[in-house]
């Protein structure tokens, strides 16, 4: 028997360790720790990879989304359009910090991304936004996004914290909108040694703004112009970044080849797989399967020594942090059974083939 995790981060540091112990040394010896030249550095690769103007490196994900809201201007009274199944931090940038503007949930499709076909309907004369999560590595149908986007002249943020590298249509994730927001999160599939985050534009405007309000407002030292944070992304995680970046299509290309191999040999006709879009480039977050009877599925699973995770098991409308918007048990019913029904097998960069093929062969053998 195996003990196999769902994620498990030894296997890719170790990959490469020397060139990680390398960068790391070159940071604790520089003695300069904060806004340096590995910051700008990681900067200009990241932009560069993505294909954006600038990358402006923050604190995490959540600082990335929640800047980004306030740097297009969207506050109290606003509305933003966001899928009603997602991790939490999408919709808290929306409320959170000062933003104060107000969610507007939208069911997923059959991939798991927000439905563009219910996005219109959700509109109304307050909507400023649509933010659109690539869930699970797979993009949402951006083409038609931006279409609505556009008739109704409408900001778009991207929350790509599980997309990195992820394709519509041959073109990048977080290209489209007005921004995208990353998190560098260590389990994402770039992920740093601790907490990281970044945001991409084409923007001039938005990216002078990100910069001044991820250092408390100020541009000049001491200087300060308007009421800022602090959520600046270091000297050590930018270096690790760095290595990590360089091995990002590699680590992709082993998510896809692990994924893959579940596509092709899990059989079992009580597990639904998952669907991708013919016109994305998936990167593969997530492998997640839909089930009945989940909870005997993941004991069984344990008891093979086999780990997984649920993303997500609460949908933010039925969270108790947004009783105050007053939804309740039915009111997308998608996203809910979503939420009762899916499981994300392990999946990440250095898994066996003896792993895979044993994962395999236990999730071929459940029955009820
Ligand atoms: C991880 C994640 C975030 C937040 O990133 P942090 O770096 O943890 O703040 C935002 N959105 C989605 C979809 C995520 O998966």
């Amino acid at each position: 028997m195996f003990n196999i995790p769902q994620m498990r981060l030894d296997r890719a540091f170790e990959l490469h360790q020397e060139e990680y112990e390398s960068a790391a040394l070159r940071v604790l010896r520089s003695g300069w720790y904060i806004f340096g030249n590995e910051i700008e550095a990681f900067e200009g690769e990241f932009a560069a990879y993505i294909g954006s103007k600038h990358c402006i490196g923050v604190g995490n994900g959540l600082d990335a989304l929640c800047m980004s809201v306030r740097a297009l201007g969207i506050g109290k009274g606003d509305e933003v359009i966001v899928p009603a199944n997602t991790f939490i931090a999408s919709v808290m940038s929306i409320t959170m910090n000062g933003n104060d503007a107000t969610p507007v949930f939208v069911e997923p499709d059959e991939y798991h991304n927000i439905d563009p076909n219910k996005i219109e309907s959700a509109i109304t004369p307050r909507t400023k936004a649509i933010l659109p999560v690539h869930l699970y590595g797979q993009t949402c149908d951006m083409s038609a996004i931006m279409s609505i986007a556009d008739r109704y002249d409408l900001r778009v943020i991207e929350d790509c914290a599980q997309s990195h590298g992820a394709k519509h249509n041959g073109r990048t994730s977080g290209t489209f909108g007005d921004v995208g927001c990353f998190s560098f999160y260590p389990s994402k599939n770039l992920g740093a040694f601790g907490d990281a985050g970044a945001v991409v534009t084409d923007s001039d405007d938005i990216a002078d703004k990100l910069r001044i309000y991820r250092n408390y407002g100020s541009e000049k030292r001491y200087h300060n112009m308007v009421v800022g944070v602090n959520s600046r992304l270091g000297e050590m995680q930018s270096a690790l970044l760095r290595v990590r970046l360089k091995y990002l299509d590699q680590n992709t290309q082993m998510r896809r080849d692990i994924c893959e191999y579940y596509q092709n040999n899990i059989t079992n006709p009580l597990i639904l797989l998952p669907k991708i879009r013919k016109d994305c480039e998936c990167v593969w977050h997530q492998f997640v399967v839909m089930i009945n009877d989940r909870s005997l599925f993941i004991d069984y699973l344990k008891e093979h020594g086999i780990g997984t995770i649920i993303h997500y098991p609460i949908p933010p409308h039925l969270q108790d942090c947004y009783r105050n918007l007053g939804y309740k048990q039915g009111d997308f019913p998608i996203a809910e059974q979503y939420a009762d029904h899916v499981l994300s097998l392990p999946v990440y960069s250095g898994m066996t083939a003896q792993e895979q093929e044993y994962i395999v062969e236990v999730i071929n053998k459940w029955q009820r």
